[in-house]
């Protein structure tokens, strides 16, 4: 059966929305304006659902970007009843978009919560996210008393988000990472098979179970199709949310959105634990084979930019020292690692001129890779490493006693 065949009778006469704008198509949170744009809740069995995720070509859109089909594959079959949580807590502080996505849009992300929950025969289910976004999502509950979905407020930290840390807060545990060699969908959420989706990558669903694969595949790209949420900050902006088409180049989304090239020194891709682009380099394809060349990750399709009077070492430092204060401090990186290479960072960005400092800091980022039971220290080391060769002007410039973009 072909995944068109597989809709149809979902349908129900209601066309996906045109264009890109489709996330938000609504145009007003409530059940009513939901329904009229959307039309009714479509029931899907897990094998179609799994098939129709499987050719649209969706992955996660919470950082690491699982094929979204892959996910709901790996929940075993047969064995305890399966669990669904959905992920909205966003500790990253550039990322708004899963906020903007539950304030506009919550009967989307219900339904994917039951759309996925129905399929895989889950009793439970799950939301989530940070105290603010829960009361959009509270309020949309009450005008759908089918729908029995627990909510759980997220920390407002940056680790609470990773989906291990959100299953021990969900149990009534600290907002931490624990055992990285658990597969969740095999032993999560109180040892039962957990699937955790972030609920931007629900709400793409739920709008496939409804208009199929090849109406998400009206938008984007042939290896990064559909649409995303991306949150855009810097230049003396405050975070602004967009919904793009995947695999749109950086300097498109930029100059769509006002912001003039010359103006930008670079761009942080993928947030915190993103990677630094150069103004050289920000015509890459916003998407996973897009950016892969240039070292950089979607993660929660994040963009912030510099502008040119900025320094990206300065600013560099001050995220490290963010970051390094906001491990769990249970692994050996974490407690020693990241302090280590963020106060070397701050040495190099304010004042510093001792020349091994860039050798040093790239030692350690090498050292803690891989070492944690999550991957802040990996994603902490990466935007370190990826400073300092975006910035390798300004860290020459640095050790002579001067700054670049300050001068
Ligand atoms: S690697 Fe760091 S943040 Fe991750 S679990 Fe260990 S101490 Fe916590």
């Amino acid at each position: 059966m072909t995944s068109d065949q597989s809709t149809i009778s979902r349908r129900d006469h209601v066309a996906g929305p045109a264009g890109a704008t489709r996330l938000f198509a609504a145009g007003s949170a409530d059940l009513a304006s939901h329904e009229a744009a959307f039309g009714p809740l479509p029931a899907m069995d897990l094998a179609l659902l799994i098939d129709e995720l499987l050719q649209s070509g969706l992955d996660g859109r919470g950082g690491a970007g699982f094929a979204a089909w892959q996910k709901l594959a790996s929940v075993p079959a047969g064995g305890r009843r399966p669990v669904v949580v959905a992920n909205g807590a966003e500790g990253e502080p550039l990322s708004q978009k899963d906020a903007a996505l539950l304030h506009n849009a919550p009967h989307l992300v219900i339904d994917g919560i039951l759309i996925a929950g129905r399929s895989l025969g889950a009793r439970e289910l799950h939301l989530y996210a940070g105290a603010k976004q829960l009361v959009p999502v509270a309020r949309a509950l009450e005008e759908r008393r089918e729908a029995r979905i627990r909510l759980h407020e997220a920390p407002d930290t940056f680790i609470s988000g990773e989906a291990a840390a959100a299953i021990s807060a969900i149990s009534g545990g600290l907002a931490i990472p624990r055992d990285r060699t658990k597969r969740l969908s095999d032993s999560g959420l109180n040892g039962r098979p957990t699937l955790v989706h972030n609920v931007e990558t629900l709400a793409h669903l739920a709008l496939i179970a409804r208009f199929g694969s090849t109406w998400f595949r009206g938008v984007g790209t042939g290896s990064a199709p559909g649409s995303r949420l991306i949150t855009l900050s810097g230049n003396s902006a405050g975070p602004r949310v967009y919904e793009i088409p995947t695999g749109v180049h950086l300097t498109e989304i930029l100059l769509s959105t006002g912001i003039e090239l010359p103006s930008v020194r670079a761009a942080l891709v993928g947030g915190y634990h993103g990677t630094w682009l150069a103004a050289d380099q920000l015509d890459a394809p916003f998407s996973k084979e897009g950016l892969a060349p240039v070292g950089a990750r979607t993660g929660a399709g994040i963009v912030m930019t510099l502008d040119s009077g900025s320094c990206g070492l300065a600013a560099t430092a001050d995220i490290l020292a963010y970051l390094s204060g906001q491990s769990a401090r249970q692994c050996g990186p974490c407690t020693n690692g990241l302090p280590a290479i963020a106060r070397l960072f701050a040495r190099l960005a304010y004042g510093d001129t001792n020349g091994k400092l860039p050798q040093e800091i790239s030692r350690l980022a090498v050292l803690v890779t891989g070492r944690g039971s999550c991957a802040h220290p990996d994603g902490t080391a990466r935007l370190a490493s990826s400073a300092l060769m975006a910035f390798a002007a300004d860290v020459e410039a640095h050790l002579r006693g001067r700054c670049e973009a300050l001068r």
